[in-house]
């Protein structure tokens, strides 16, 4: 859905409790290439706006694909760092099949945290296709609900994260 960043709000608590470990790039980055998809048809006015990518099969897909763009990114950016310098020290240290891990499991989380939020809302998803279709859980919470609940989520998972930015 447009509302993308109320989908930020889990992530931000993740990434307040286990600052080190969460990659918040990849929960994000997730996310946003999913509702890319809403922006593509609300743009040409062509309904239902949530489509493939809008499933769990199609969730998940875009969660690997934006854990494996944080991983690439992360590791062109520590090649480039002088040997001195002590920004991203911590991640500096960790093994790149760790760091692969860590961007994979953030970016299934916001994947998946994404299409399951998702469908408490829209009647026009079907989460489970091509193996089912419908959308059992449209309409479980109200939207107003939903949205203040992400946003509070988001807001102590900041105050946590600013007050043990080291975990
Ligand atoms: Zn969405």
């Amino acid at each position: 859905m447009p509302f993308t960043p109320f989908h930020f709000g889990p992530g931000f608590l993740v990434k307040g409790c286990a600052p080190r470990q969460f990659w918040l790039t990849s929960f994000v980055l997730a996310n946003v290439l999913i509702d890319l998809e809403v922006l593509y048809y609300m743009h040409r006015g062509e309904p239902p706006l949530h489509r493939y990518l809008h499933t769990y099969v199609g969730g998940v897909a875009m969660s690997v694909v934006a854990a494996l763009v944080m991983f690439l990114v992360a590791r062109f950016v520590l090649a480039r760092l002088p040997d001195d310098s002590t920004w991203l020290r911590g991640l500096r240290a960790t093994p790149a099949r760790r760091m692969w891990t860590q961007s994979l499991v953030a970016g299934l989380l916001g994947g998946v945290s994404h299409i399951l939020l998702d469908s408490c809302m829209h009647y026009d998803m079907h989460p489970f296709w091509p193996f089912a279709s419908g959308n059992a859980l449209a309409g479980i919470v109200s939207v107003g609900a939903l949205h203040v609940a992400l946003a509070i989520t988001g807001f102590f998972g900041i105050i946590i994260w600013l007050l043990f930015p080291e975990g």
